[in-house]
């Protein structure tokens, strides 16, 4: 592939940038006194704005062309089995990554030079390393957990390139490939360094491929936690955590000791990720109280995408969290049919995001037992749940199934139990919606 020199006016196909760095942050550090510092900024957010201006997100789907013998559905039959079978599945599909990590040697040429392909022995380079095993991580997570290969759903080579600009304090996924900075040295550290920026720029891929989440507003906010969502997945996976075990932590380790902060956001605790006189205070909200509504322009991370995904964000710790265990399973199953299946709007908002994955855990697991569900009832008003909740046995399901998590096989249990952690986390967030149709 020819080098594809990327000025600042263009992607390779004109539409996503998606950088784990909000400006915001970036603003702040372009007025540091070490001069060092402000210049690694100054540039990186003037590598950015244009991109970013231009990301009024047309995400376009892909053609979905039938390929092969076996007609899709069918696939898709046979691959929606029980999870027992779904193994089997796995293992007899050729289904493999193809990665390919680059160097663009401090340049901001992409890809650069290739330096290690799918199935090469290890680099020398220890951001090559972390980059082709975090690339490797994602693919995993999509495939062992989902089924589905790659981002496209097709098998599509995962490219990466590392060393990217002088410094550069970010990391993107620009609609066709992975790009790494080193980061500032001072700040921040190498990008490649948490698997969970990894797999959150990644997923920008697979919401472009999918849902294609206009990044603007509360849908921006829900393509930004969607990244994050499968973000943390992917490292839960490749550390074997639960929803108990796992910190909930994007970009733990991207500071340097310097900061005052533990990571770039909490899922769990939005708001409280970092607390520092040169970067600020962690500005997310956790509940729709505090819900940021900001003018949806550049200027303003395009209505605050960063900001407000921190409640989509701790609605999924929540729900993970209250289905327990492996939060890929369950929380993360339903999450990744929400955003997978057709006719999602692309401009969806945070309440019909959460009737979705009510409807995607009675999709999967079934209607339940008949037993007639609470609801919530719709508030057009102020941002507060109003409870109509008898909610009594919805709660007494909860707890019940907390203290004695239920047999997977059980898939009529396993649909009531979904739906009443998905409402209960509905007035945890503040967030009025009429779920009883789900
Ligand atoms: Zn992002």
């Amino acid at each position: 592939m020819p080098p594809n020199h990327l000025s600042p006016a263009a992607t390779p196909n004109g539409i996503h940038r998606c950088s784990i760095l909000p400006t915001y942050l970036l603003r702040r550090l372009a007025l540091d006194d070490d001069p060092h510092v402000a210049d690694v900024a100054q540039r990186t957010i003037g590598f950015d704005t244009p991109w970013r201006e231009r990301r009024i997100v047309v995400a376009e789907r892909t053609q979905r062309k039938p390929r092969g013998l076996v007609p899709p559905d069918m696939v898709r039959r046979a691959k929606a089995l029980d999870a027992g079978k779904r193994v089997q599945v796995t293992a007899t599909l050729p289904a493999a990554p193809e990665r390919s990590i680059h160097d663009a040697n401090h340049s901001t040429s992409l890809p650069g030079q290739l330096v290690r392909a799918e199935g090469a022995d290890p680099a020398d380079d220890v951001a090559v390393n972390e980059a082709y095993d975090g690339l490797g991580a994602t693919w995993s997570l999509l495939w062992t957990a989902y089924q589905r290969d790659s981002l496209d759903g097709k098998g599509l080579p995962l490219v990466a390139t590392v060393h990217f600009d002088r410094g550069y304090d970010n990391a993107f996924w620009d609609g066709t490939q992975m790009v790494f900075g080193d980061g500032d040295g001072v700040y921040f550290d190498g990008f490649t360094s948490c698997i969970d920026v990894i797999g959150h720029e990644l997923a920008h891929g697979l919401t472009q491929y999918t849902a294609g989440l206009t990044y603007v507003a509360q849908s921006g906010a829900l393509n930004e936690s969607v990244s994050d969502v499968f973000g943390i997945l992917v490292k839960q996976m490749h550390e074997n955590e639960t929803a108990e075990t796992s910190d909930w932590l994007i970009g733990e380790g991207l500071f340097t000791d310097r900061v005052k902060g533990v990571a770039l956001r909490s899922m769990k605790a939005p708001g409280t990720a970092y607390d520092d006189p040169v970067l600020g205070r962690d500005p997310q909200p956790a509940h729709m109280d505090d819900f940021e509504d900001l003018p949806h322009d550049a200027e303003h991370d395009n209505g605050g995408v960063h900001t407000n995904s921190g409640i989509p964000n701790r609605a999924f710790y929540l729900a993970a969290s209250a289905l327990g265990g492996h939060a890929w399973e369950r929380a993360g199953q339903i999450w990744f049919d929400t955003i997978t299946a057709k006719g999602v709007p692309k401009d969806i908002d945070f309440a019909g995001f959460a009737a979705r994955t009510v409807a995607a855990a009675s999709k999967r697991y079934g209607k339940g037992t008949g037993v007639e569900e609470p609801g919530l009832r719709h508030s057009r008003g102020p941002a507060r749940l109003d409870v109509v909740l008898p909610a009594k046995e919805a709660r007494k399901d909860l707890l019940r199934h907390r203290e004695h998590p239920p047999d997977i096989g059980g898939l009529r249990g396993m649909a009531r139990q979904c739906r009443a952690a998905l409402r209960q986390v509905c007035r945890d967030i503040h967030l009025p919606v009429d779920l009883r149709l789900g």
